[in-house]
């Protein structure tokens, strides 16, 4: 069998840094565990700009289309805020997941023990957790049409629909599902059904995949400002949530919040299963090219490390390699490597990025 293919984007800022780490991990799986990928690279964002006059060439775009997953770094920075928005280095990650159609967003909201007091939250509420929200990321009122701002009498009127049709709600209603399954066995799905049509409908539907497809995953519903309530109150009681554009934006960013560090914070970008069943599938850390560090090895490269995890567990259906990774990466903080984000009030020597990428293989070759 053909070996499984990625497609690196380190993009800009701290981008490659953290990326860097990656390698050494995918290296690592090629030597010690006989996994071996097909690894490309491309440039996307500002460094693809800078040498082709557009934040995705097309060739890019294309082989992004090709491969079994896309890894991305992050894209962005200071050189490139006054560029044309069409032009600009966040267009080039827009172009990828709307043209690969990547309609579920998974961002997991996960605590490992040793960084619970970096949370806002008393350590019993977020010690141990691990959530995943799943986010409508196609449609809804970010894309809805009429919007734009009008002028009614004498007056200007800004205007955005919500918009979903029964199948953008179903798809990622089974992603939810599908992903429940390979956990706990639970989603909760969130709307606002009691003030929006388009709420009813979310419900209903979902209700409606569940008993027709999936009637042994425990599913509940909640109001999605309850919900936002409950993730702050107990969150431990979620397994996965299921959510639209707009209430997942929010919900997944409180949510991230519940764990300390951006660099802590992976994400996978789903859509519909290719040829070979694998899904079409973007990973990439959810913090962005962080200008004021980069450069520097400061950067936290875990974020994007599990990004990675990510893709085995999700692309390549290697769980227990996954876990591998994970629980290297929690031997490591519970040993107390840190990064400089990570450095609490108690202080200490902070390890530079490939110090991190470093201690967590030297986990992983302690877990063989
Ligand atoms: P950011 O996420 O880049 O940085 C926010 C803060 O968190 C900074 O202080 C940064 O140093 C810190 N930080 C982020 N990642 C870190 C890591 N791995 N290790 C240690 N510290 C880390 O957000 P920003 O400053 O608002 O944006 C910077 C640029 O990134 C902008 O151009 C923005 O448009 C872009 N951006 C890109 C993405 C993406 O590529 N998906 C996401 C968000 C922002």
């Amino acid at each position: 069998m053909a070996n499984p293919s990625l497609l690196i984007l380190a993009g800009d800022g701290i981008g490659p840094e953290v990326m860097a780490e990656v390698k050494k991990i995918i290296g690592w799986f090629d030597a010690k565990r006989g996994i071996r990928f097909d690894v490309s690279e491309d440039l996307v964002g500002g460094a693809a700009y800078d040498v082709h006059g557009t934040p995705l060439h097309d060739s890019t775009m294309a082989k992004a289309q090709e491969v079994d997953a896309v890894l991305l770094g992050a894209v962005g920075g200071p050189k490139y805020d006054k560029l044309d928005f069409s032009v600009k280095p966040e267009r080039g990650l827009l172009r990828l997941r709307k043209e690969m159609d990547l309609f579920s967003n998974l961002r997991p909201a996960q605590c490992f023990d040793a960084l619970a007091d970096f949370s806002s939250l008393k350590r019993e509420v977020v010690a141990g957790l691990d959530i995943v929200i799943v986010r409508e990321l196609t449609s809804g009122v970010y894309f809805g049409e009429p919007r734009g701002i009008f002028t009614e009498g004498n007056e200007r009127v800004g205007i955005n629909t919500q918009r979903y049709t029964e199948s953008e709600i179903a798809r990622v209603a089974r992603s939810a599902f599908e992903l429940a399954r390979r956990r706990n066995n639970k989603v909760c799905s969130m709307e606002k059904a009691n003030v929006m049509e388009s709420g009813i409908l979310w419900r209903e539907v979902v209700q409606e995949v569940h008993d027709k497809e999936y009637p042994d995953v425990e599913l509940s519903h909640m109001y999605a400002d309850a919900g936002a309530m409950q993730l702050c109150r107990w969150p431990k009681q979620f397994d996965v949530i299921v959510t639209d554009n707009l209430f997942g934006d929010l919900l997944s960013d409180a949510a991230a919040m519940l764990t300390g560090s951006l660099g802590m914070l992976p994400s996978a970008s789903l859509g519909a299963p290719m040829a070979n069943g694998r899904p079409k599938a973007l990973y990439e850390p959810v913090h962005g090219s962080a200008p004021d560090i980069a450069g520097q090895g400061k950067a936290n490269p875990i974020a994007c490390i599990l990004s990675f995890a990510m893709a085995l567990r999700y692309s390549f259906d290697m769980g227990a390699e996954a876990d591998r990774l994970e629980k290297a990466v929690e031997k490591v903080l519970a040993d107390g490597v840190r990064t400089a984000d990570l450095m609490g009030p108690e202080g200490g020597v902070p390890v530079s990025t490939s110090g991190m990428g470093d201690a967590v293989i030297a986990a992983l070759d302690a877990s063989l």
